[in-house]
C-alpha cells in the first residue's frame, strides 16, 4: 500500500539493532530477539524519525517561504493535556516546525471553537492542526475535528482522512497506529499473513491499527470490552496489540510464547504510568515487548512531527 502505512523507517531510515535495556536482549537479528523476551523501546526509533523530519525541514528551507506550521488548540485546563501540548511544542521547536497554541477557556462555546479551526485553516504558516482531546464539552468533539482542513488534519481524524485510511490510500495517520508500524517494521517483524489481535477498538488506536494491519495482509481480529473469552482469542495473536488502559489485562496465558505485545495501554498507578499488560511475566513469554513507559509513547509525538512535515510538503507541493 502507498503512503506512510509503509513505514516511515521503510523509506527513510535505515536499519540497525538496538541497544541492550535493562537486562533484557540485544536486538541483532530478528531470529534471536524473538527467543530472548527482548524489549521494544520507542526512543531509538522516535530519535531517528525526529532527526529525519528535522533534516528534511531543513534541507527543505531553501525552497519555502516559511517553515512547517503546527496549530495546537487546548480548551480548558487538564492538567495532563496541558503536559501533551507543552511536550509537543518543545518536539517541534526541536525539528525546526513553527508551533503554535491556543489556549481556551474550558467553557469555550462551539462557535469559538469552530472560528479558532477556521482561522487556522486560512492561514498559510500553519500546516498542521490538532485538537486537544479530549475536550470538555465531549459533544463538541466531532465538529471540530470534521472542521479541520483535511490536508492539515495531522491527528488522522477528519472523516476524510479515515476513509482514505480505509480504502487503502493513507494521507495522515493517526500517529500511535503508525508509530507502531515503524517499530515492527524497524525490527524485521513480519505483518503478512501473522495473526494480529487488537484489545481495544477505539478510533484513535484500535481500529486505524487494524485497518494499518489489514493492509499489510495481516489476519486481524478487534477485541473489546463486550468481546467474550478474550485470552482464547488473545492466545492466537503472533502479534499482540493492545489499546485499553487497564492494569494487567493481559496476563502471561493471554500470550502465545513468542509473540510479539504492543503495549499501548496508560494507567496513572500512585503516580506512575503502567500499560495493560503484567509486565514481568508477560516479557518470560513474549519475544518482543514494548515497556509502559517507553515503549509506544514516544513515538506518538514523533510520528506528529512526521504528519506534520507531511502536511507542509503536499500543502506547499513539495511531496
Ligand atoms: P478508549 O477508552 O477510547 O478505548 C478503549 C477500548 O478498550 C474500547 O474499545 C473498549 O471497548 C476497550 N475495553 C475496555 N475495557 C476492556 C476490557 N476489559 N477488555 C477488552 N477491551 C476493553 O481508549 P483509547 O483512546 O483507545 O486509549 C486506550 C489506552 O491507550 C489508554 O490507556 C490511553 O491512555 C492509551 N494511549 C496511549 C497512547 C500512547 O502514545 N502510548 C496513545 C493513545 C492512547
Amino acid at each position: 500500500m502507498g503512503s506512510i502505512c509503509e513505514g516511515w523507517i521503510n523509506r527513510h531510515l535505515t536499519r540497525r539493532p538496538l541497544p541492550q535495556y535493562a537486562g533484557r536482549g540485544v536486538v541483532e537479528k530478528p531470529e534471536q530477539a524473538r527467543a530472548m523476551g527482548a524489549l521494544l523501546l520507542g526512543k531509538p526509533v522516535s530519535d531517528r524519525i525526529r532527526t529525519e523530519v528535522g533534516s528534511e525541514i531543513a534541507r527543505l528551507a531553501p525552497h519555502a517561504a516559511y517553515p512547517p506550521g503546527l496549530a495546537v488548540i487546548l480548551v480548558g485546563n487538564d492538567p495532563a493535556s496541558a503536559v501533551y501540548v507543552r511536550n509537543k511544542q518543545r518536539a517541534c521547536e526541536k525539528v525546526g516546525i513553527r508551533s503554535v497554541s491556543r489556549l481556551l477557556p474550558s467553557d469555550t462555546d462551539e462557535q469559538t471553537l469552530l472560528g479558532c479551526i477556521e482561522e487556522f485553516n486560512d492561514d498559510s504558516r500553519i500546516h498542521g492542526i490538532l485538537v486537544q482531546l479530549p475536550l470538555p464539552s465531549p459533544e463538541h468533539e466531532a465538529t471540530a475535528i470534521e472542521s479541520i482542513a483535511p490536508l492539515k488534519d495531522v491527528d488522522g481524524f477528519h472523516p476524510l482522512n479515515v476513509a482514505k485510511l480505509f480504502e487503502g490510500q493513507p494521507y495522515l495517520v493517526p500517529s500511535t497506529p503508525a508509530g507502531i508500524l515503524e517499530l515492527l517494521a524497524l525490527h524485521q517483524v513480519p505483518i503478512a499473513n501473522s495473526r494480529v489481535v487488537i484489545i481495544g477498538a477505539s478510533n484513535i488506536v484500535g481500529k486505524p491499527m487494524a485497518l494499518c494491519m489489514l493492509h499489510h495482509n495481516a489476519v486481524v481480529t478487534i477485541c473489546h470490552k463486550y468481546t467474550r473469552d478474550l485470552a482464547a482469542i488473545s492466545r492466537e495473536a503472533d502479534i499482540l496489540v493492545t489499546a485499553v488502559g487497564k492494569q494487567k489485562l493481559v496476563t502471561a496465558d493471554m500470550v502465545k510464547p513468542g509473540a510479539v505485545v504492543i503495549d499501548v495501554g496508560i494507567t496513572l498507578v500512585e503516580g506512575r504510568a503502567v500499560g495493560d499488560v503484567d509486565f514481568e511475566p508477560v516479557a518470560e513469554k513474549a519475544s518482543l515487548l514494548t515497556p509502559v513507559p517507553g515503549g509506544v509513547g514516544p513515538l506518538t509525538i514523533a510520528l506528529l512531527l512526521a504528519n506534520t512535515l507531511k502536511a507542509y510538503k503536499t500543502i506547499l507541493g513539495l511531496a
